[in-house]
């Protein structure tokens, strides 16, 4: 992917976003970021992102709220710990990108019809109603919102796994489901108040 190259104005940032990243999980030691480069140079995926982690630092701290949001890296993040391993400062890179994900979900900033946020939004949602996701349903979901006429191609696959016992239409559950909302929602709740 072709790395984006514009200037920047200061009009364009958002101090409020600034704010925001160096409160939120993640982000507590952004300001400590010397943009030494080493994340990028261990991240597996920043030769395919629009902004490498180094430069997806540097914007997030100066309240670049829009590049930030919707740059194809967060969403090309694979959680492989590799950068937060190598960074000398210690910035929590990977659960930034986590939090820019949420945030980036939230406030909508992702392609219509991108699969990875409604999936991500769709495995939210089955963990809070069932304590536990049925990956049937879950892809049935995430295809219906994203590409449903890709379904049509995969339903010879989805009724050979469902013959040979690995998938089922049963949905899965667990017991005591209320006390996971009430964890959910206290996970939230903290969330907000460190984001405040
Ligand atoms: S490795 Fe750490 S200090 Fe270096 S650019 Fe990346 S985030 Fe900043
Ligand atoms: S955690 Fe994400 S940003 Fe960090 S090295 Fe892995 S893929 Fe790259």
């Amino acid at each position: 992917m072709e790395l984006k190259r514009t200037i920047k104005f200061e009009a364009d940032r958002d101090p409020e976003f600034a704010r925001w990243i160096s409160h939120t999980v993640g982000g507590e030691r952004i300001r400590h970021c010397l943009q030494c480069g080493l994340c990028s140079a261990s991240c597996p995926l920043s030769l395919y992102m629009d902004y490498t982690p180094r430069r997806l630092m540097h914007l997030s701290r100066e309240g670049f709220k829009e590049e930030v949001l919707s740059s194809s890296s967060i969403w090309l993040c694979t959680a492989c710990y590799a950068c937060m391993v190598e960074c000398p400062k210690k910035i929590n890179i990977t659960h930034l990108m986590y939090a820019l994900k949420q945030r980036a979900i939230e406030e909508r900033f992702y392609p219509k019809r991108f699969p990875i946020p409604v999936m991500a939004q769709q495995f939210s949602r089955m963990v809070r109603d069932s304590g536990r996701i049925t990956e049937s349903w879950l892809i049935l979901r995430v295809f219906l919102r994203t590409a449903i006429w890709r379904l049509l191609g995969m339903s010879g696959l989805g009724w050979k796994l469902f013959i040979a016992g690995r998938m089922t239409v049963k949905k899965e559950k667990v017991e005591r489901r209320a006390e996971i909302r009430t964890l959910l929602d206290s996970v939230a709740a903290t969330r907000k108040e460190l984001a405040l």
